[in-house]
């Protein structure tokens, strides 16, 4: 047994408690959270005590629901400021990138994640290189083994592919390393491989996501078979016509709680249909901004019941996997919302809610959750707990200590 104190404990609870100079035990779990240090140390006397330093907040360590560890090497390769340049971009500078990127890249990344105080993500990965690393990190993975394939001819090729990576992946399953899947989009991927896909995430009960209406040459190629994506399947594929229409491609997600990324394009009937399906939507502010899109209506989100988390998206579009920078972001880009009201959100989307969209046990500081816990020492006290949650996104970046099913890893 083991007890914990802190000057404020961010519980994320469903009432979003901030405890002042309170205390947690835990073991794997956690067992008791208390606002007297005194009283706690009474009940379990033969606790081991750790003591906070002045002016630290203790939280659910975040859960960064969506990252691309594969393209970790690029800092300043690619090309901003639109989509398809981007792409292009990538496409390019593929080999360069992924090549250049072995285990210890793979594995830096995971390291400085767990600094920046990241107690679980959600790792998609395109070509599975980034496995074994996955499943050695201290932190909780949830591995999405993305499929992608818009050629016909080419469906049986990259099902098997995908396959072989599912069940490699399943092999290194444990208590900390999930498997599941990922559909690239719904312009890339064929709905017949999306179908076969999707068999193999209800019979095995995987978590499914997909990146969705992203940005507007999607919508233009999804609606229309027009816009910048015309020439680009032009090119590659010699395809003149998208082969799936966003509505029907929604529809083969029903009772899979899927994770939609992004959703900066999505209508209204598209966001009906993801309430509807009890989904989750990813907001990733840096990368769409980087990549030319507009931002997220998030006030349109917040009106409906769809659970919104943030994630800081690959190192291919994004300058850190640092969750503060990313909720910064978010703070700045979605200037009608009021300021305390969506720090409030922006740490419940970064922890609870991330966690319940992996099907993970953590997220929260409450009984029976994972003793999964970040601690973050601010510069100074704040007097009003009402500035906390803002304070804490303004002022931390890295974590002093972080904790995973009750074991201090740093
Ligand atoms: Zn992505």
């Amino acid at each position: 047994m083991n007890i914990i104190k802190s000057d404020y404990i961010l519980t994320i609870d469903d009432e979003f408690r901030i405890i002042k100079n309170g205390a947690v035990a835990y073991e794997k779990k956690i067992i008791e959270i208390s606002s007297s240090f005194q009283e706690l140390k009474q009940k379990y006397p033969q606790a081991e005590i750790t003591e906070c330093e002045k002016d630290s907040v203790l939280m659910p360590g975040f859960v960064n629901a969506h990252i691309h560890l594969e393209f970790s090497k690029n800092r300043t390769t690619l090309e901003y400021g639109d989509f398809l340049p981007w792409l292009y971009s990538v496409i390019e500078k593929r080999e360069e990138l992924i090549d250049g990127c072995s285990s210890e890249c793979y594995e830096e990344t995971i390291e400085e994640m767990l600094e920046f105080g990241i107690t679980s993500f959600g790792a998609i990965s395109s070509y599975g290189f980034d496995m074994n690393s996955c499943a050695k990190a201290k932190q909780k993975v949830v591995f999405f083994n993305e499929v992608i394939g818009s050629n016909p001819a080419a469906i049986d090729g990259f099902f098997t592919d995908f396959k072989a990576r599912v069940n490699s992946s399943e092999e290194l399953k444990s208590e900390t390393f999930f498997p599941a899947v990922a559909i690239h989009s719904a312009y890339s991927v064929h709905p017949v491989l999306v179908r076969h896909v999707l068999k193999i995430a209800r019979e095995n009960r995987y978590r499914v996501s997909t990146h969705f209406m992203e940005s507007k040459a999607e919508r233009e190629w999804l609606d229309r078979s027009q816009g910048e994506f015309k020439q680009f399947f032009k090119d590659f594929l010699k395809i003149e016509k998208a082969s799936s229409d966003p509505i029907s491609f929604l529809g083969l997600f029903e009772s899979l709680e899927p994770i939609f990324v992004h959703a900066v394009y999505a209508n209204e009937e598209e966001l009906a249909i993801i309430e509807k399906q009890k989904a989750h939507i990813v907001h990733c502010p840096v990368s769409n901004r980087l990549l030319g899109s507009r931002p997220l209506n998030l006030e349109n989100i917040k009106s409906k019941e769809i659970p919104f988390l943030i994630a800081t998206d690959g190192l291919s579009s994004n300058f850190s996997t640092n969750m503060f920078k990313e909720m910064r972001a978010a703070l700045m880009q979605q200037s009608c919302l009021d300021l305390h009201l969506l720090s409030r959100d922006l740490l419940i989307a970064a922890t609870k809610n991330s966690a319940n969209a992996l099907g993970l046990n953590c997220g929260s500081i409450e009984e029976g959750k994972d003793a999964d816990f970040a601690v973050f020492k601010l510069p100074n006290s704040v007097e009003n707990e009402k500035n906390l949650p803002l304070q804490l996104i303004l002022h931390s970046n890295r974590a002093d200590s972080v904790y995973i099913l009750g074991e201090k890893i740093f």
